[in-house]
């Protein structure tokens, strides 16, 4: 690190509360899959912003379309209607096969919908008794934040301190359709799960899980909320994570990539059985749904409908892969992973995560620890074969030289 890294790293820790621990690089403009620091040093992205910039920084197709409507208009909120609203939802509804979209802003507030909108159809088309719904959900799941979202966590770093928490939710092991099975109980309205848990590092679960838990809720009639806001629009190597196994959840969670790395768009989208439970006044947001979120969400599921992208996360993905295995056994204990999507636990003998995305970074490679000794590979889906190469290169270094 030199002068202005640290300079700017320190007035970013006096100023900002501590709620992230970032590696220690100042990054100034981004392009495709790469970024150059305040330094003028060049990184592979190799996180994408947690699957946020899956088109790679500034897509121009994305960047046009919200520069023109920046020229427009930007926010209307939803007391009046706006011109792109309508169109972008029905193009949204179109790509996932269901006729409605409830736009939100950030991946925890679509959570927060979903959880709503289960509660209310539990009571007004199940019948559930009034304030009894409950909602099961996985281990080491990762759906967001906020106070509701983190009453199910089961990492004791995102719950210590924050309680009372909101009540209405089974914790059962994921991947295991017996232990969701024997959960279920007349309160129970939904399950709500992520199809490949990214924070927990990448964990796709055993083949078949998806469509037991689809068939579940069609017998005991639950809704299935798939949260596929990393997962989801593209990375796998499908539109949804869920096609995989050729599952269709009920609801959808989208965010992330559904703004383009531009602006943060989120989403639920279902059919009306399900989200015409909730009536005027009775949930929204200032910014949901706003014209310049529309335009990015509109550039993003224009990109997605050709089917290129997809094609492409599978083709690098299986790349990725094959360059990752041989690590195993030299300084990996295993690799998962599915479409352009990595999980990489490092031996912890040698290092932790931490220490091996510092050593990364070092090498011109961005990279972020999730959980212990666990590293996520996500770049950009412009990434090329041979990006790919340069980074594993990197990493085989750092793990040869701990
Ligand atoms: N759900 C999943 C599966 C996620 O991975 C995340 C973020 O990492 C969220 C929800 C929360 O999204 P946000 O950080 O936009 O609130």
């Amino acid at each position: 690190q030199t002068g202005r890294t640290e300079e700017l790293i320190s007035l970013t820790e006096r100023s900002t509360a501590h709620n992230y621990h970032p590696l220690p690089v100042v990054i100034t403009e981004g392009e495709g899959a790469w970024v150059r620091d305040v330094e003028g040093r060049r990184y592979l992205d190799c996180l994408a912003a947690y699957s946020a910039v899956n088109f790679g920084h500034r897509h121009p197709d994305i960047v046009d379309a919200v520069r023109t409507q920046l020229d427009r208009v930007t926010l209307t909120s939803r007391a009046f209607h706006h011109d792109l609203l309508g169109p972008f939802a029905q193009e949204l509804g179109e790509l996932a096969g269901k006729e409605l979209v409830l736009p939100m802003n950030t991946g925890a507030e679509a959570v927060e919908t979903a959880i709503k909108v289960a509660r209310k159809w539990g009571y007004e088309v199940k019948g559930v008794p009034e304030d009894r719904a409950t909602i099961l959900v996985a281990d080491g799941n990762f759906h967001g934040r906020t106070v509701s979202i983190v009453s199910f966590s089961t990492d004791p770093v995102a719950r210590t301190h924050f309680g009372p928490f909101t009540p209405g939710f089974t914790v059962v092991p994921y991947g295991d359709p017996t232990a969701l099975a024997d959960a279920i109980d007349h309160t129970t309205v939904a399950v709500l799960i992520e199809p490949i848990q990214g924070e927990a590092g990448v964990v796709v679960p055993p083949a078949g899980y998806l469509s037991q838990v689809r068939q579940l809720c069609d017998a005991r009639e639950l809704l299935f909320i798939a949260d596929e806001i990393q997962s989801g629009l593209g990375r796998t190597g499908a539109t949804f994570a869920c096609e995989h196994e050729d599952v269709v959840p009920d609801l959808y969670l989208l965010g992330k990539a559904l703004g383009g790395g531009v602006v943060p768009v989120s989403a639920v989208v279902g059919d009306s059985s399900v989200l015409g439970v909730i009536h005027p006044g009775e949930h929204g947001s200032t910014f949901g749904g706003n014209p310049l979120a529309c335009a990015a969400g509109r550039a993003v599921v224009a990109m997605l409908r050709t089917g290129e992208w997809q094609r492409r996360a599978t083709e690098l993905g299986e790349h990725l892969l094959s360059r990752l295995r041989p690590l195993v056994g030299a300084g990996l204990l295993a690799v998962r992973g599915r479409g352009l999507w990595a999980g990489i636990d490092i031996d912890p003998a040698l290092m932790t995560g931490r220490q091996a995305s510092e050593a990364l970074l070092a090498e011109g490679v961005l990279a972020k620890d999730t959980h212990g000794s666990t590293i996520r590979l996500a770049p950009p889906l412009v990434v090329t074969p041979e990006e790919i190469d340069l980074a594993v290169g990197a990493l085989s270094r750092v793990l040869a030289n701990a």
